[in-house]
């Protein structure tokens, strides 16, 4: 049987209940596609363990009739998400052989569900950037055509559910980066609500906006494994304690009463023809279903990038503060501690351990947080965060979701950003936005243009990821998900 990691959790999970097929043939066909893709799309396999657990766990499914809908499923982590006894590169040199001490709590929930972690994703550096391309480890390609990147920061991620090297995929966004690589991949990419799913274990970036999040194949997988991970952990200072809907058990229904703003105004105008041609389909699409549409226009929307660009550097700056080389990090060796003072020591140790675009983000953040300089930019970001997630908050009284592009622009091609930081930023114009306000959203495949998939993303209100996941998949019941349409 081929191409299992294409199917649905359900299915595969029917397929292990009946006997049909064994928890070992799912991982033999997931590490031999990722032996032959040649994609970049793993950093760390868990070949030796995978296995290990397998051999569990189909003892388990053997002896058990009741088992979890989640057992044996082959499921791939960011680089950034810390499984225990394996790397954390967070695709950096500076963590390049840092073991995990300890497992995410999102890694504990899917491993006590059953679940099978196969390996760690390539992301760009310390989940900096929107292409993967960032990485010390080389860039991952786009399954949909080798040429191109993946998006970013979980381009490992979401490449490997699209070239069906994992069933699904855990992905964290922080400004983007779940929903715009699921885009540029072609499949579905859940960010939570801010404090949704615990981050603990999470590799922090900018820790007001970072959120684990699942890609998948389909929205059903999606609302499982969103299941699985999210709720309050106490662990993590930020979790809320609210509890968890059964989204995969109420998928269906509810949609029928809906009502989606669709945004148009000058955000519109920002966005390439080839992608509004997409969404301008999918919106024809959702109209002829019955589900109301109004037209809305996000304000504020032309200081998102800069707001977010603030924010998240000058948290990274103080995340990454942490990076000495003594307690965690790369150490030079041939500097000897003894023959240096502390400071050439920390400015060897970072300066090698961390690459360009990193560097980059610590100076910027260094700079935004100075005394003198903080009212300017950090303060005034700040105030600007309130305005844009009032201006959400007003829409989504009206409305239960609002649509629009994941990405302004078709995936690009591999180098063709790299040494332009600022277009590199204008790219996440559609995505930062939602993150800053700490909204769910879902991106999901809406079509495919010059050869390459396009994405379309719901942004909901605050812990309604049920309605998300209801309207997605209410939509793809009525065929207007997937990449099938030219
Ligand atoms: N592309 C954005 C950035 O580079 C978002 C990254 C992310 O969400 N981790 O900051």
């Amino acid at each position: 049987m081929e191409r299992l990691c294409a199917l649905s959790i359900p299915d595969i999970h029917l397929l292990l209940k009946r006997g049909d097929i064994r928890v070992q043939t799912l991982l033999d066909e997931a590490y031999e596609r990722i032996e032959q893709n040649s994609l970049n799309i793993f950093v760390t396999l868990f070949k030796e363990d995978s296995y290990k657990r397998a051999k569990e766990i189909q003892g388990r499914i053997k002896r058990e009739n009741d088992i979890d809908i989640l057992t044996g499923i082959p499921i791939a982590v960011k680089d950034n998400i810390c499984v225990e006894g394996h790397n954390t590169t967070c695709g950096s040199k500076m963590l390049h052989n840092f073991v995990s001490p300890y497992s995410a709590t999102v890694v504990k929930r899917l491993e006590d569900r059953g679940a099978i972690i196969i390996g760690k994703t390539n992301p760009d550096e310390f989940a900096m950037g929107s292409s993967t391309e960032t990485s010390f480890y080389a860039p991952t390609k786009n399954p949909h055509n080798n040429e191109y990147v993946p998006g970013g920061s979980s381009g490992g991620s979401a490449a490997a559910v699209a070239a069906f090297e994992a069933v699904s995929a855990l992905g964290s966004d922080t400004g983007g980066s779940i929903r715009q690589p699921a885009s540029f991949c072609g499949v579905f990419g859940l960010k939570p609500t801010y404090g949704r799913v615990s981050r603990y274990g999470l590799v922090a970036f900018a820790s007001s906006l970072d959120c684990i999040g699942p890609i998948t194949h389909n929205v059903g997988d999606s609302a499982i494994v969103m299941e699985a991970i999210a709720g309050f952990d106490p662990m993590d200072s930020t979790s809320i304690p609210e509890n968890v809907a059964r989204y995969y058990r109420d998928l269906n229904g509810g949609a029928e009463n809906i009502k989606i703003g669709v945004v148009r105004g000058e955000l519109m105008d920002c966005i390439d023809a080839d992608v509004r041609d997409v969404m301008d389909e999918f919106t024809e699409g959702i109209k002829s279903t019955g589900i109301q549409l109004e037209d809305v226009d996000i304000a504020g929307f032309d200081f998102c990038i800069p707001v977010y660009y603030i924010i998240a550097t000058s948290e990274a700056s103080s995340n990454l503060a942490r990076y000495d080389g003594i307690r965690y990090g790369y150490k030079n060796p041939e500097l000897k501690a003894r023959d240096t003072n502390l400071k050439e020591m920390y400015e060897v140790r970072r300066n090698e351990g961390f690459g360009k675009e990193v560097k980059r983000r610590i100076m910027l953040g260094t700079f935004s947080l100075r005394t003198g300089y903080k009212d300017k930019y950090y303060n005034k970001a700040i105030k600007a965060r309130q305005k844009i997630t009032t201006y959400f908050e007003e829409i989504l009284k009206r409305v239960d979701a609002v649509l629009l592009p994941t990405s302004p622009i078709l995936p690009f091609k591999i180098g063709e950003k790299i040494n332009d930081p600022i277009s590199m930023y204008l790219s996440d114009l559609c995505t930062v936005s939602v993150s800053l306000a700490g909204l769910p959203a879902i991106s999901i495949p809406a079509g495919y243009r010059k050869g390459l998939p396009v994405g379309v993303q719901l942004v909901g209100r605050r812990l309604e990821e049920e309605t998300l996941l209801k309207i997605a998949h209410f939509l793809e019941k009525t065929g207007l998900t997937g990449l099938n349409k030219r």
